[in-house]
């Protein structure tokens, strides 16, 4: 390579781009450029406006509040976490419309949730499947007819609020060896309101004019298999330089164009666009194209979708102590858990309360899974409020709950540069597939073969996918790929134990 610093370009400005580009500056790169093809930083870590509340639309659970979370000790350190509000009390409601005793419903929720949270490894079955065998075993031993009933179907709501967390529609579609290789970083904590510091944070000291919003990426061309001579007449800019010549044209092994026509050269791309917008344009994205293998991965993962619907009142018609509403339908079963749009109000079974009330007035949030998280992307708003009004009606038993005076509903599916929510690992499909997406591309014709394409995501890390911290640390993990390449070090401090396990 020439004598100059390597070119680094990040696609994507959300927690996975923003780290990787944050720690390529600790390690003294300094030709770093982040292209954000939507109009704002965050990724699917966002807020929204809803009256005077600023809500998370995207993430807003620390999944493992701990000191080996990244995220959580970030956020600890920078004081933000001194005032969480109390979980709040948890109510139960049933189908016939009362209220079911809460003891009985925490018990279990707890039951079936131990077994829920079972981690398989190599069993090659579904989480459906475990679910229902387990369950109908503990439901078996019981001899009271009415308890078993309840049992049941507290059970079956276990099972949609997990359906929730991997974003899916059915059970028996998700691995049941899905979690073999995580991290449990240990409970999660509801941090409302407060994700979006973490983007602050990953901002703070990131030269303005090298984060570039609105610049979709449409091709990336590595190897060096773009004409020497630039396209239209126009000179092609490396990712800091006013022009190029054809010499230095030659030195670079990647171009990035982007929809605007701007193309701009570099050593190396690290690619952080989520699994679904892979999906979608992996096979147009890249030339040449990706290796089989990694088509074939991103072919096999999941992409799955929940819909946050959240429900602004005039005044709450829950007690002030209230941190969530479940609804519980007597005749559901565990071996029934699966989605079905037809019938997708019957889905709508968790609420939380968005606490305190001082910050966040009166505002529930509906919780969707999988397809009829899709289907609910397309409703209008009067109808979602118009329906999901009627529907506590139903459960709480009283007829005076008032429509929401304003409803915000996610479209995650519906965003042209996310495509759903998290990724997943169906039945049959191992983990070791994401380290398969996570592989650098190594090119054959330029003199600079290695590390052209670099990947990050939170599809990525199979130890910890579906999860901010997981988006961040797969950030970390390239820029530490490339500081090895080029022999870069940090101080002894930066990398936590976790970093140095995935
Ligand atoms: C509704 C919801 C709730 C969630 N809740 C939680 C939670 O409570 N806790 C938790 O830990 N995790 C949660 N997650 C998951 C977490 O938000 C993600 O794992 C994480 O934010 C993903 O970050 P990322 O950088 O990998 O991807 P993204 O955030 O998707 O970032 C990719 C970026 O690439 C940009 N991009 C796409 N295409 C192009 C292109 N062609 N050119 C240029 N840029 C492009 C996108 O605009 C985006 O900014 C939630 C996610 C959703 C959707």
């Amino acid at each position: 390579m020439a004598d100059r610093s390597p070119a680094i370009v990040v696609v994507g400005a959300g927690v996975a781009g923003l780290a990787a580009a944050k720690k390529l500056k600790e390690y003294g790169f300094n030709d770093v450029t982040v292209l954000e093809a939507s109009e704002k930083v965050g990724g699917r870590v966002a807020t929204a406006t809803l009256g005077n509340a600023c809500v998370d639309t995207g993430a807003q659970y620390i999944h493992g509040a701990s000191e080996e979370n990244p995220v959580y000790s970030l956020l600890k350190k920078s004081g933000l976490l001194n005032q969480i509000p109390e979980m709040g009390e948890e109510a139960f409601y049933s189908n016939k419309g009362h209220k079911v005793d809460a003891n009985f419903a925490k018990n279990a929720y707890g039951a079936g949730e131990k077994i829920i949270q079972y981690r398989g490894s190599n069993t090659g079955k579904s989480l459906g499947e475990h679910y229902a065998e387990k369950t109908q075993g503990m439901i078996d031993s019981l001899q009271d007819n009415d308890k078993r009933t309840r049992m049941q179907s507290v059970f079956a709501l276990v099972g949609k609020d997990m359906l929730i967390d991997i974003g899916a529609s059915d059970l028996s579609k998700i691995s049941l060896d899905s979690w073999q290789y995580y991290i449990n970083m240990g409970d999660s904590l509801n941090i409302a309101g407060l994700m979006f510091q973490l983007v602050d944070k990953l901002l703070e000291d990131f030269p303005k004019d090298r984060l570039l919003l609105k610049r979709e990426v449409s091709k990336i061309k590595w190897d060096g298999s773009f004409p020497v001579a630039p396209p239209h007449g126009e000179p092609l800019l490396s990712a800091h330089t006013e022009s190029a010549s054809e010499e230095k044209v030659c030195q670079y092994p990647v171009c990035i164009v982007c929809e605007n026509g701007e193309e701009i050269l570099a050593d190396h791309v690290i690619v952080t666009i989520s699994l679904g917008c892979l999906k979608a344009q992996a096979s147009s994205l890249f030339i040449p194209s990706l290796p089989t293998e990694k088509m074939e991965a991103i072919e096999k993962l999941c992409f799955g979708n929940i819909a946050k619907i959240f429900l602004e009142y005039e005044e709450a018609f829950w007690e002030s102590d209230l941190g969530s509403i479940s609804l519980i339908y007597e005749d559901d079963t565990p071996a029934s858990v699966s989605t079905n749009k037809m019938q997708w109000l019957k889905n709508m079974q968790s609420f939380s309360v968005l606490r305190p009330k001082e910050r966040f007035g009166n505002i529930l949030i509906g919780w969707c899974p999988g397809d009829i998280a899709d289907l609910v992307e397309t409703m209008t708003d009067d109808e979602l409020s118009t329906a999901i009004t009627d529907h506590l009606k139903m459960f709480l038993g009283h007829s005076n709950i008032p429509k929401p005076k304003s409803i915000l509903c996610t479209k995650w599916r519906s965003n042209k540069f996310i495509k759903g929510a998290y990724a997943f690992l169906p039945v049959g499909v191992d983990g070791n597939v994401m380290d398969t997406l996570a592989q650098p591309l190594v090119g054959s014709q330029h003199p600079n073969k290695d590390l052209q394409v670099l990947f990050a995501g939170e599809a990525t890390l199979k130890t910890l996918y579906g999860t901010v911290q997981g988006a961040l640390l797969s950030g970390h993990r390239e820029a530490d790929r490339l500081a090895a390449h080029y022999k870069k070090t940090l101080a002894p401090t930066s990398a936590t134990s976790v970093e140095k396990q995935v």
